[in-house]
């Protein structure tokens, strides 16, 4: 058996939570030092990229997610977790004085597609799920705009956008898997879990700026 946590200080965790039960897999929401005992994977669900940071930070958890990660257990960001596992964020997006994990060698654009269209579902190929397309969901969501070279594209939109990547143990999604009827993200991510340690992922900026 595995447990997953879920980051639940801000934002969407008890979608997530609902989520991993519907997979059969045991979760705990996550929000203080002892709630990390004996953890073998922890999703940073979506929410305000800048408040979750801050309460990691607030409430001493960041100490406790690098550890995960040096311990190769699987992590994956949704959303603001995604912008909170880059190694930056595009300059003109990033907040005053935004914390970030850093484990991941990308650069994130936030809030990517604009205020006028800033939320909408489509259907994207992810390959690592097989052949049918998944539904996803885009919240005021970020884009990857640039990757370094150990980070694999799990999913680009139609215009070539990257909107899932992975680097060793590190998932980031751009949409919101725990949104829609499908649970293929979801399956994947307990399978990585399950699969047990990873290679350790350490994000050094790679890319060109
Ligand atoms: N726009 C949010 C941010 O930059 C992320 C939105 C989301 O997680 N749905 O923090």
């Amino acid at each position: 058996m595995v447990t997953i946590g879920v980051l639940a200080v801000q934002g969407a965790f008890i979608e997530h939570i609902r989520k991993l039960n519907a997979v059969g897999v045991d979760s705990r929401e996550v929000r203080l030092p002892g709630d990390f005992e004996d953890l073998d994977g922890l999703i940073v669900p979506g929410g305000e990229s800048t408040t979750i940071g801050k309460l990691i930070d607030r409430f001493g958890l960041r100490d406790h997610i690098f550890a995960m990660a040096s311990e190769g257990k699987p992590l994956w960001g949704t959303c603001a977790g995604l912008i909170l596992l880059a190694q930056e964020v595009d300059e003109d997006t990033r907040g005053k004085e935004q914390p970030l994990l850093q484990l991941m060698d990308l650069r994130v654009r936030r809030n990517a597609f604009g205020s006028q269209l800033d939320s909408f579902e489509t259907t994207l190929d992810v390959p690592v799920l097989g052949d049918t397309p998944i539904p996803a969901v885009f919240i005021r969501a970020p884009v990857v705009s640039d990757i370094g070279p150990d980070v694999e594209v799990l999913s680009r939109l139609p215009d070539g956008r990257i909107v899932a990547v992975r680097q060793g143990s590190i998932v980031g999604t751009a949409f919101h898997p725990e949104l829609t009827d499908d649970d293929a993200f979801h399956r994947w991510f307990v399978e990585l879990v399950r699969a047990g340690r990873h290679e350790r992922s350490v994000a050094t900026p790679t890319f060109s700026h």
